[in-house]
């Protein structure tokens, strides 16, 4: 029961309409360490980093964006905007010798919240090729 029960709820979180853990983030259900905040971005730090720095960066509204591949013509605006704002938090934080930016996409992509993000993870050195 409990492998079916397990089996249900990953299907209902990898489904793009489902609600995620981030719009709890958003509405301020549940607590983040936020960075940054404007009208349409929202950007906290990761509760699992993989790096000194380690942040997420979201749309507020996630408009059929549960991940990258699924953006359409209209979504180009808010993509642009997701990673100026990497910039703009890379530069906050101190990142002048660089960073990486990662969109992880779908489940080959090791994607596991289905709201897009970009993630930004700085503060030591970064090997390629990625895992
Ligand atoms: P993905 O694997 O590219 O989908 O990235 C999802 C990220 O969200 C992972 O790095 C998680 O550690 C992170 N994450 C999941 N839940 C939370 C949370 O409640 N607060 C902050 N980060 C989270």
């Amino acid at each position: 029961v409990s492998s079916e029960k397990d089996a249900a709820l990953a299907a209902a979180s990898t489904s793009p309409d489902s609600p995620t853990i981030f719009d709890k983030i958003i509405n301020k259900e549940i607590p983040a360490n936020v960075v940054y905040e404007d009208e349409k971005v929202l950007a906290f730090r990761d509760i699992n980093p993989q790096a000194p720095v380690h942040i997420l960066i979201i749309p507020k509204i996630r408009d059929g964006l549960s991940r990258l591949a699924k953006a359409e013509e209209r979504h180009c605006e808010i993509l642009g905007l997701l990673l100026y704002t990497a910039k703009v938090i890379a530069k906050q934080e101190g990142l002048e010798d660089g960073f990486r930016i990662v969109i992880n996409d779908g489940p080959k992509g090791c994607q596991s919240v289905y709201h897009i993000h970009v993630h930004l993870l700085g503060g030591r050195q970064m090997e390629w090729p990625a895992g």
